[in-house]
């Protein structure tokens, strides 16, 4: 007989048995924050100007073992997907962070198996923008975070959540119910949003250009004129041009993608 491995009802169990008081969790999360100033080369500061993938593999192996029992580590060897996979993304620039789970049929002594794979990325884009030029308050899953380090630290704990109901229960949406109740007992977050500094928030700030501005810039030694449609890394600049895309306003545009610092506003 094999032993029933993979999500069930005992991994729940366990996950549903994991409780901290709040000071229990200031404290813990705490040595947390301590812990990554200490072995970090990268964050040597609570607003730190450079991260790894390696410092999420940090977090991860110090919130394991504050928070979860070393429970994510042991059923990630369950499953044979020790050690996961963490990753920086620039690209997120909504989301914080994501938490992925793809499966891949393998053969394994002779027979096809599902083999679960794991991966975190952080957007760095919201990390590196908040805590900069922008000041006001920041809150991440509905407590205030002082610095980046305590941004990063709440969105890293929103994504283990989801870590946890991959591993418990096969699926994970932090719009559900069990979500929020892991999320209250576990981290005491009071919700699971973010108000982290957006690339379109950062493009107001620093260069005073919004979505609807009419703005010029040069391009190849051509100066044109336009209308920011949406900012993302870069803004998306429509140009009227009679050999352009129709779009539904009856006009014709080009579209141009350009760095935010070569726009000047109309
Ligand atoms: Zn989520």
């Amino acid at each position: 007989m094999s032993m029933v491995l993979g999500p069930g009802p005992s991994r729940q169990a366990r996950l549903a048995s994991l409780l901290y008081a709040p000071e229990q969790v200031r404290e813990r999360s705490r040595r947390i924050y301590g812990a990554m100033l200490d072995e970090s080369p990268h964050v040597r500061s609570g607003n730190f100007a450079s991260l790894a993938a390696e410092d999420l593999e940090r977090l991860f192996r110090l919130y394991d073992a504050e928070f979860f029992r070393d429970c994510l580590s042991e059923m990630l060897r369950e499953d044979c997907a020790y050690p996961m996979a963490f990753r920086l993304s620039r690209r997120l620039t909504r989301a914080a962070g994501q938490t992925m789970r793809l499966v891949r049929r393998v053969r394994r002594a002779g027979r096809i198996v599902e083999q679960p794979e794991y991966e975190i990325a952080v957007s760095t884009t919201l990390l590196f923008n908040t805590f900069r030029d922008v000041d006001r308050e920041v809150v991440v899953g509905g407590l205030t975070c002082a610095d980046r380090l305590e941004a990063l630290q709440r969105i890293f704990e929103h994504e283990l959540l989801h870590l946890a109901e991959f591993l418990g229960w096969g699926r994970s949406s932090c719009s559900a119910e069990n979500f929020r109740m892991l999320s209250r007992r576990i981290f005491g977050h009071e919700g699971v949003r973010h108000d982290l500094v957006t690339p379109r928030e950062q493009a107001a700030a620093t260069f005073g250009v919004r979505v609807g501005d009419a703005v010029e810039f040069d391009m190849e030694g051509t100066l044109l004129r336009g209308r920011v449609n949406r900012i993302t890394r870069r803004a998306t600049v429509l140009v009227e041009h009679p050999s352009g895309t129709l779009f539904t306003d009856g006009r014709r545009y080009q579209t141009f993608y350009v760095p935010l610092p070569l726009l000047r506003k109309l």
